[in-house]
């Protein structure tokens, strides 16, 4: 089990050309360089922690690039979420709370 980026894709067109538009740990704002739409990122935590995550399985995630798309993570407000590889599912770092990505404001093209 690895954790990677948050991979998000554009809610308008499923474009996987997502930026980060704006600096760490202030609006979450995003936007899509296929369809120029903008959204916010923003996650709910998953009902159940499911499975018990071995943390010591786990390597730790590369620094992401100041445009990588960022997620605030719901519990602690943290932005050291990243994705679970070979899933949709986000882990938060901080806190150790399983998250499910979302899209706020969607502003279309
Ligand atoms: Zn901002
Ligand atoms: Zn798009
Ligand atoms: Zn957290």
């Amino acid at each position: 089990m690895t954790l990677t980026t948050v991979q998000a894709r554009c809610p308008s067109c499923q474009s996987t050309e997502v930026f980060y538009s704006c600096t760490p740990n202030c609006c979450f704002n995003h936007v899509c360089s296929e369809c120029q739409s903008s959204f916010e990122l923003s996650t709910s935590p998953l009902p159940s922690a499911g499975p018990g995550l071995d943390m010591d399985a786990i390597g730790l995630p590369p620094e992401p690039d100041a445009c990588s798309p960022t997620a605030p993570c719901a519990k602690c407000q943290g932005i050291r979420v990243y994705q679970l590889s070979g899933g949709e599912t986000l882990f938060c770092l901080d806190c150790r709370t399983l998250l499910k990505l979302g899209y706020e404001n969607v502003a279309g093209p």
